[in-house]
């Protein structure tokens, strides 16, 4: 590797690949997958292979504007810190909300986060992967307690039969389909795919299995109840799981027929299910984005705890992320109803830990709004300031005239962002222009947990600052200048990685306390690392050995039942997200594919992100 090349994280995705990046001088990069990075062995997508395409200052936001005239940091600092504090003064902390993405760095998410929840003291802070992820969070919480990935990418390397729902890997992770196809030359891993739609995915798979949109729930029941009704219901692993007896009374009274599929295909896979002990059961969007999304997922769970096929080398159940730091928001509560590092905002123990770690003059004491609600609150004139970082709701939510509309009725709406030709930036009454992928320095965790360092690989043109410095900035003229203090990412790192040792002392799962300590010069060395990182612990699976983050320590399966999907119109959902079904289930388009393997603005034209993060807006 020459003196140059600096090794950073592919920014389009949540399978998290290292890259090697070298500057050629001109303001571009040459861009090749890093070989040591344990998620993709030096493999690229095409997507990942482009990444050099989205480098350019065209349409680019280098100064911050105010009223759409160019104004000095100063000067726009200014006005957000004294219009928040003033809006705050007047109509409490919950009249103002920051709307950020799964695009952030997790330490832009983390000092986010403390502005809100320990500075103003207002939890209305949601994050555009809501929308992506809320369904699993809730379905892992619900089974385990905490949300926990369980397995590791090495499990797709392992396993013997690989099961797809709702997930058309082959184009929205292509490095963890190549992955899976090696498995399949080198030890026959069999694939199947259970998605409505024929996918690039059935190419490689034994078994598609078109089922019903939004029947995902009956599907997995009838699995519950055939594991059950084999005698396959692992009796060791059974100690440490309750409910198992109400969750398979639900199943059984499933009526198989909700699915749409043949007796020969329900019985196809439920034999290679029952049949073959290390198997993975990938889900994603069209699991997640549902009106029945958390169902789904613990109807997945519920037939991995049953037979105890979770937390082993080859076998769990796997939530993949979209975006490329989805997790990383996850972890650090950058979600409504959650404190950073898997803390309840909702406990008052956890709240008291934070706010006494923070040293913060504030605490919420409930959950804020999350994405829709808050939303809906900015139309209502319950928002009256709005801060929204790198995503582009008037395009991307639900309903997105709507939320256009209340966006452009607010009284006071920033937009950080690399560019300021988004359709949300456009009803800004303040832009603030920020760094763009190759242009930051910080952290992402991808789908399994490993944290990777993104670096900087080109130096930040004009004027534009990391987001970190930016909300900084504003905390500091908000009065608060001891808890924004940072020199940097690395130290922000360390005090969150100290924070998560708290949250460890409560029987959380996420710890990364053994980093707390990193020098300046290791933070910049850091390689890849999957969480939990303590003294004693790093990176292994979770719950292989029965240990769960519930009060009693025991798993919990989840009785559920088919719900048909909620029916919207198609003007609501199809203007924001190009269903074609009309439903919020999967199976339409509505599904958050992912950027497909397209390089630049082939597919969602001038919504696309340009110069800086490069996942598409809708995908933001
Ligand atoms: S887009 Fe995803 S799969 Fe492709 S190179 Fe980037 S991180 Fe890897």
């Amino acid at each position: 590797m020459s003196a140059q090349t600096i090794r950073s994280t592919c920014p389009y995705c949540g399978v998290g690949c290292g890259v090697l990046l070298r500057p050629t001088g001109d303001g571009g990069l040459e861009v090749k997958g890093d070989p040591d990075h344990p998620a993709n062995r030096g493999r690229l997508c095409s997507k990942g292979s482009a990444l050099g395409e989205t480098l350019g200052l065209d349409d680019r936001l280098l100064t911050p504007q105010v009223h759409g005239e160019t104004a000095t940091w100063d000067a726009a600092l200014d006005l957000v810190a004294g219009t928040f504090q003033r809006t705050i003064a007047e109509h409490g902390p919950d009249s103002v909300a920051l709307y950020v993405s799964g695009q952030l760095l997790t330490e832009d998410y983390y000092v986010a986060n403390k502005f809100a929840k320990g500075l103003i003291g207002t939890a209305n802070i949601d994050t555009n992967s809501r929308l992506c992820m809320a369904s699993t969070v809730a379905g892992h919480k619900r089974a385990f307690g905490t949300d926990t990935v369980p397995g590791t990418y090495e499990d797709l390397d392992e396993a013997d039969l690989v099961v797809l729902v709702g997930s058309n890997l082959a184009w929205c992770h292509p490095v963890l389909y190549q992955r899976i196809l090696a498995a399949r030359a080198s030890r026959g891993t069999k694939i199947v795919v259970i998605d409505p739609r024929r996918t690039a995915s059935c190419d490689g798979a034994e078994l598609h299995l078109a089922v019903a949109p939004g029947s995902d729930v009956t599907l997995f029941n009838g699995l519950l109840a055939e594991i059950a009704q084999r005698g396959l219901v692992d009796a060791d692993f059974a100690q440490h799981v309750t409910g198992a007896e109400a969750a398979i009374v639900a199943a059984q009274a499933t009526d198989l027929s909700v699915t749409g599929l043949s007796d020969g295909d329900l019985a196809a896979f439920y034999d290679l299910w029952c049949g073959t002990e290390k198997v993975v059961t990938i889900f994603s969007q069209g699991v997640n984005q549902s009106s029945a999304g958390t169902d789904k997922v613990n109807a997945i769970l519920n037939c991995h705890l049953a037979t105890g096929r979770i937390g082993k080398p080859g076998q769990g159940p796997f939530s993949v992320t979209g975006q490329p730091n989805a997790m990383g928001g996850r972890e650090v509560g950058g979600l409504a109803n959650m404190l950073a590092c898997h803390l309840d905002i909702e406990n008052a123990d956890h709240r008291a830990a934070v706010q006494g770690f923070w040293s913060s003059p504030a605490m919420p004491e409930a959950p804020g709004l999350k994405a829709v609600d808050m939303f809906n609150a900015v139309g209502e004139g319950r928002i009256k300031a709005l801060w929204i970082i790198h995503t582009n709701p008037a395009v991307s939510m639900p309903d997105a005239d709507r939320v256009r509309a209340a966006i452009a009725g607010c009284d006071f709406v920033v937009v950080s962002d690399v560019t300021g030709q988004t359709d949300t930036a456009r009803l800004a009454h303040v832009m603030l222009p920020a760094a763009a992928w190759a242009e930051k320095s910080g952290t992402v965790t991808n789908s399994d947990r490993t944290i990777s360092r993104q670096r900087a690989a080109l130096p930040a043109p004009g004027g534009v600052r990391p987001d970190w410095a930016i909300i900084a900035e504003v905390a500091r003229r908000m009065g608060w200048a001891e808890g924004f203090d940072f020199s940097g990412p690395a130290e922000i790192f360390r005090e969150y990685a100290a924070l998560s040792g708290i949250a460890a002392g409560f029987g959380r799962d996420f710890d990364i306390s053994g980093l707390a300590g990193l020098s300046e010069t290791e933070y910049d060395a850091l390689a890849p690392v999957r969480w939990p990182v303590t003294a004693q612990d790093a990176g292994g699976r979770f719950f292989g050995d029965g240990r769960f983050f519930t009060p009693d320590g025991r798993a919990r399966m989840i009785p559920v039942s088919h719900r048909a999907p909620v029916s919207v119109p198609k003007t609501k959902v199809g203007s924001a997200l190009g269903a074609s079904a009309g439903t919020l289930s999967r199976d339409s388009p509505a599904g958050c594919r992912g950027a497909g393997p397209w390089p630049r603005r082939a597919r969602h034209g001038r919504d696309r992100s340009r110069a800086g993060d490069p996942a598409c807006a809708r995908h933001r």
